[in-house]
């Protein structure tokens, strides 16, 4: 297939940079298609570790394009730091390998202010969780038709025109907040400054990325987060403030729905989640603490801990038909090494009536309890199986189960941090 969608198919985390890291050798551009710097991808090759916010992950290879694409907000001033910092682990970044697209919104520090403000004065039961950097009111901006973008750095009076229409509305919404106005001058001089630095950047992506469809590149669509965090079919208002399904890689880069070839869902072998919000598998008990310390689960943006529970096939069931996931990718099936009997969702409970999907209505959800099926774990270590032949047959059981219940194939199956420790059942790339 010529391009690929990658999406997170639970709630994010799930081990989507190893992932986009292996296909990355493969495409010729890699894509961010939403989201903002609150997505982090954690890339271990040999010895060293990238962590990338912001970057699509195809920057730490040499002779790809990465796009930063208009579905996307964008922390200029993070981003100049991330690229400085990557370049300090020796990676080169130019024009050539690394376009932003001008219709990208930008994210100002207001924004970030706002976001914390607002998780500040909510009641404990009504915070969302967010990482506070802004990305959500930037969002909205982006639709309140009052977003600073990328493209207005490049004239004075048009940028200044645009903080002037941001300003009305962000300094009417800060005083009701109680937070000191914006210094007007202060924020045109800071943009103007940073301007110098992502201006080379900036390019009409969606003309580019047309033109290498035409020519036959291979595109890689590198989603962030997960679909249940997505705006419309996530957990709202516990979700993130852009669409994170498959659908949304044509729109945030500017490419038609049939540039899609391919989706591929990343989901993790059991499941997590980050902050507040509904989670009918959660485990609080020793199992879950069992699979946090297994599985390293703490936030690469926040080093917030997560939340564990066990696998949850009607979910992702549930996701993969949104998304229109071909082939998965499961990842930490070694984090389930050792457990004696394992759980896997298949519906829920909703007062005597069994469900086959998540009811979109909260209290509906709350109610919900999970419907189990038990499966022998395996005592025999999976970390680092390069082959099926290397895995105990109760793994591959588990694994053969999780393909029934979501109804979708397993295409690729990884084993540990390392990008070569991954059995490839189907490449997405292959036509
Ligand atoms: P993302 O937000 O989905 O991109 O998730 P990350 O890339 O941050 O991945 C979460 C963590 O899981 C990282 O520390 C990865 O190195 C690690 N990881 C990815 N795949 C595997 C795997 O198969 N087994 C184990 N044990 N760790 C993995």
């Amino acid at each position: 297939m010529a391009n690929v969608v990658v999406v997170g198919a639970q709630w994010g985390d799930e081990g989507k940079g190893k992932i986009v890291d292996w296909l990355s050798e493969r495409a010729d551009v890699i894509a961010r298609f939403q989201g903002g710097h609150n997505a982090g991808h954690t890339l271990v090759i040999g010895e060293t570790v990238y962590k990338l916010h912001a970057l699509p992950s195809g920057v730490v290879r040499g002779g790809k394009l990465s796009v930063i694409g208009n579905g996307v907000v964008l922390d200029p001033w993070h981003l100049v730091k991330e690229i400085e910092g990557i370049r300090g682990q020796g990676v080169e970044i130019t024009p050539e390998t690394l376009m932003i697209a001008e219709n990208t919104p930008l994210i100002l520090p207001l924004h970030g202010e706002l976001d914390r403000a607002r998780e500040e004065a909510a009641n404990p039961g009504a915070k969302i969780g967010t990482t506070g950097r802004g990305i959500g009111p930037a969002y909205e901006d982006k639709v309140g038709r009052r977003s600073v973008r990328v493209a207005d750095l490049g004239d004075r009076a048009t940028l200044e025109a645009r903080v002037d229409r941001a300003l009305t509305h962000h300094n009417a919404l800060r005083r009701g907040l109680g937070i000191d106005p914006i210094d007007r001058e202060a924020l045109i001089a800071d943009l103007e400054a940073i301007s110098e630095k992502i201006l080379p950047f900036a390019a009409p992506v969606w003309k580019v990325l047309n033109e290498k469809r035409k020519a036959g590149k291979r595109i890689l669509f590198e989603g962030a987060q997960g679909a249940l965090l997505d705006i419309d079919f996530g957990t709202y208002p516990f979700v993130t403030s852009s669409n994170v399904i498959a659908g949304q890689a044509a729109t945030g880069v500017g490419l038609g729905p049939s540039a899609i070839d391919y989706t591929l869902g990343i989901v993790k072998a059991y499941t997590t989640r980050v902050g507040e919000g509904p989670f009918p598998t959660e485990l609080t008990d020793e199992d879950g603490k069992r699979l946090g310390e297994r599985g390293h689960e703490f936030g690469t943006t926040t080093g917030r801990q997560r939340r564990c529970g066990w696998f949850d096939a009607c979910l992702v069931k549930q996701t993969c038909a949104t998304s229109g996931v071909n082939g998965i990718a499961l990842t930490k099936l070694d984090v389930l090494d050792g457990f004696e009997t394992l759980k896997i969702c298949t519906g829920y409970d909703l007062d005597g009536t069994r469900l086959d999907y998540l009811p979109t209505a909260a209290d509906q959800q709350a109610r919900c309890t999970p419907v189990y099926e038990e499966l022998p774990g395996w005592s025999q270590s999976t970390e680092g199986a390069r082959s099926w032949a290397d895995l105990p047959a109760e793994a591959i059981k588990y694994v053969r189960r999780v393909e029934e219940l979501i109804e979708c194939p397993v295409a690729l199956l990884s084993t540990s941090p390392e990008r070569d420790d991954t059995i490839l059942v189907t490449d997405p790339f292959a036509d």
